[in-house]
């Protein structure tokens, strides 16, 4: 399984990540021919602050506050669009929100892990997951384009923290037939 979930939910040096995130992009740019112009890398930039994601407006708001002028919302939405085709960012349909990719040289599927309790996002590719989403499409005889899975919960930090009653009872895989 590839994923990120020890830094993203335990304390670690996460200026490592941003230096790594933002290395992989200029890589990835020179690749393709592509151009990290100041305004795709300070989107970049900002969805690697942490590994909770932002929303589009978050992050209007937030480059805004940093220039000193207000930054227009299709500005942002190019900036995220070019990030989002390089597979740089994710964008997370459940939250409305994006996220930096932390692997965004290797082939994955993107599977997500949303902790309810501290914002924190993990991003595991597994091909187990894979696998069970294909059949599955195969036997609906559906042609699948792209998938994201989202899957909501706690971190094992937040299940530490949480008192015993509130604990959410976790969902038992129903038995194949
Ligand atoms: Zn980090
Ligand atoms: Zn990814
Ligand atoms: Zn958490």
């Amino acid at each position: 399984m590839m994923s990120n979930s020890t830094d993203a939910y335990q304390q670690h040096d996460h200026h490592r990540c941003l230096k790594t995130a933002l290395a992989q992009a200029k890589n990835r740019c020179i690749a393709r021919k592509a151009r990290l112009t100041p305004i795709r890398e300070s989107v970049l930039h900002l969805l690697w602050q942490s590994h909770r994601p932002l929303g589009a407006y978050k992050i209007i708001d937030q480059l805004s506050e940093e220039t000193g002028k207000r930054v227009l919302p299709p500005t942002v939405y190019r900036a995220l669009d070019f990030l989002l085709e390089l597979g740089l960012i994710h964008r997370l349909a459940t939250l409305n929100a994006y996220i930096g990719c932390p692997f965004p040289d290797s082939a994955h599927s993107d599977c997500f892990l949303l902790c309810r309790e501290c914002g924190s996002v993990a991003e595991c590719s597994t091909a187990n997951v894979n696998k069970s989403i294909a059949s599955t499409a195969e036997q609906a005889g559906f042609l699948v384009e792209s998938q994201t899975v989202e899957i909501l919960g706690l971190c094992t930090p937040c299940q530490e923290k949480m008192p015993q009653p509130n604990k959410a009872k976790p969902i038992k895989p129903e038995a194949d037939e």
